[in-house]
This record gives C-alpha cells, sequence and structure tokens, in this order.
C-alpha cells in the first residue's frame, strides 16, 4: 500500500450505513478504522473489505467514553496512520412519547449521538490539524425537523447540524470541512426496530415509507455511504458548515 493512502474511521461501522460507508471508503482507496461498541462485531465490515484488496482494522470504544475514545484513537494511528477523515455514524434510538420518556432514553441518546461525535472529532482533530487536511461527516437526520416519539432524536441529530456549522468554522483555516448527511428512511436495523416498536412488518413499514417519499422508493445504505463519499473527497474541500439531505425529497 502507498505511503500517503488516507486513513478514515467510520464509528458505529459494524452495519447498516456504518459498514456500507466503510466498504465504500475502502473502495474509494482509504485505509478504514471501523470502531464500534464490541470489536468482535467489526469483523463482517473488516473481512468484507480485505477480501476486496483493502486495508481495515477493527476497534472496540464506545464514542461517548472519553478515555474509550482516545484510545481507540491512538491505536488507529498506530496501525493504519494519522487519520484525516472521520465519519460520525454511531447512534442509537430510545423512542417514546415525551410523556412516557425516561431520563435514561434522553441522556442516552445524547451521549452517543452528540457526545460521542463531540468526543470523536476532538480527538481526531489533533491529527487533522497536524497533517492541514481533514474531512468531517457527523450523521443527522430528517428527524431534525422534529418527528413524534422522538424527542431526544431530534433534539441530538439538530444538535449535530449547529456542532458541524461550528467545527466548520473552526477548523476551516486548518484544511478542515465538516459536514453532516441527513438521511430520511433508510432501510437498517435501525428502522426494522421503528416497525417493530409501531408494530408493524418492516415490509408494510417500507411500502407506507415509499408511498410518501417523492422519489417513491426507501433508501438503502449505499444511498448514504455514496454522498459521504463525496463529502470526504479531496475535490470537496470548498463544500463545508452543510447539511445535505438524503431523503429522496426535499425533507424525506
Ligand atoms: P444501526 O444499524 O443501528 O447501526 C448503528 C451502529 O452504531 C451499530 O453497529 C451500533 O452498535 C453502533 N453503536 C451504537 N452505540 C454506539 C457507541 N456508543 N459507540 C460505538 N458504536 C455504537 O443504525 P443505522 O440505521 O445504520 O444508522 C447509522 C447512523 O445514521 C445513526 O447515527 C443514525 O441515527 C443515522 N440515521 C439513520 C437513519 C435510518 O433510517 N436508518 C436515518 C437517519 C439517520 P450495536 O449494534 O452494538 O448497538
Amino acid at each position: 500500500m502507498s505511503e500517503s493512502q488516507r486513513v478514515a474511521i467510520v464509528t458505529g461501522g459494524a452495519r447498516g450505513i456504518g459498514a456500507a460507508t466503510a466498504k465504500r471508503l475502502a473502495a474509494d482507496g482509504f485505509a478504514v478504522a471501523v470502531i464500534d461498541l464490541d470489536e468482535a462485531s467489526c469483523a463482517a465490515t473488516v473481512d468484507g473489505i480485505t477480501q476486496s484488496g483493502g486495508r481495515a482494522i477493527g476497534v472496540g470504544a464506545d464514542v461517548s467514553d472519553s478515555d474509550a475514545v482516545t484510545g481507540a484513537v491512538a491505536r488507529v494511528a498506530e496501525e493504519l496512520g494519522a487519520p484525516t477523515v472521520l465519519v460520525n455514524n454511531a447512534g442509537v434510538i430510545r423512542d417514546n412519547l415525551l410523556f412516557k420518556m425516561t431520563d435514561s432514553d434522553w441522556d442516552l441518546v445524547m451521549s452517543v449521538h452528540l457526545r460521542g461525535a463531540f468526543l470523536m472529532s476532538r480527538t481526531v482533530q489533533t491529527h487533522m490539524t497536524a497533517a492541514k487536511y481533514g474531512r468531517i461527516v457527523n450523521l443527522s437526520s430528517t428527524s431534525a425537523l422534529g418527528n413524534r416519539g422522538q424527542a431526544n432524536y431530534a433534539a441530538a441529530k439538530a444538535g449535530l447540524q449547529g456542532f458541524t456549522k461550528t467545527l466548520a468554522l473552526e477548523l476551516g483555516p486548518f484544511g478542515v470541512t465538516a459536514n453532516a448527511v441527513a438521511p430520511g428512511f433508510i432501510v437498517t436495523e435501525m428502522t426494522q426496530a421503528t416497525a417493530e416498536r409501531v408494530g408493524v412488518s418492516f415490509e408494510d413499514f417500507q411500502a407506507a415509507r415509499a408511498a410518501e417519499t417523492p422519489v417513491r422508493r426507501v433508501g438503502y445504505p449505499a444511498d448514504i455511504a455514496h454522498t459521504i463519499s463525496f463529502l470526504v473527497s479531496e475535490g470537496a474541500g470548498f463544500v463545508t458548515g452543510q447539511v445535505i439531505y438524503v431523503a429522496g425529497g426535499p425533507r424525506g
């Protein structure tokens, strides 16, 4: 492998959008560190990449744990090289109507999405600013515009948009861009869990979402990976502080 191969970190890369993004970035030529809660769960993504001739490692870390994040990023730098691309994708949902939402439903969602993106970005920017180059992509959501049963998640995803714009302002002078991708309905285990919660088969749930989406289909992890691939490319250096809705319509 070339010594100048860029290193990308994708959090929550064991499955869903993160796995598709990790594989896409590897196909684009990046060495990829797949971070997820449990190192063993990263194996399928990592093996998929290495079997296709790419370079990848799996790292177990909770993105909301400061020490774990410091250790994970140090390991990536040592084993793959200094990371200059970061995709903050790890996420959880704890949906409930406001009157039933518990303190821990609120705290966990804030902690993984917001604190996780903060800790990862603060740690990785050291490598980016030293390299005078970097690309950060944060996963927001159409839920940032408001979504029944998701007061916690909507607040976190809207918060990530403000976080992204601030990173763009602070890190721009160092050659680092920061953008958010806000997916609409994407077929993953996360949306499968939502279908289960509302008591609808996943097939019917997808059909209903497709019918209300202007392009008349649901989204897939590859749709999001494609947009992230663009945002982390070298040629996207003049695009920063943006929120790109990838939702089959203006609002999903
Ligand atoms: P997913 O299938 O549930 O995958 C999320 C991954 O994040 C899982 O592998 C999960 O690990 C990992 N994770 C959770 N908490 C973590 C933590 N504290 N530290 C490290 N990793 C952690 O979700 P997805 O649908 O691919 O969604 C990915 C991102 O896109 C999320 O930020 C989500 O909010 C956002 N998004 C998704 C949709 C959609 O329709 N699917 C729409 C808009 C935005 P475990 O399996 O061990 O829990």
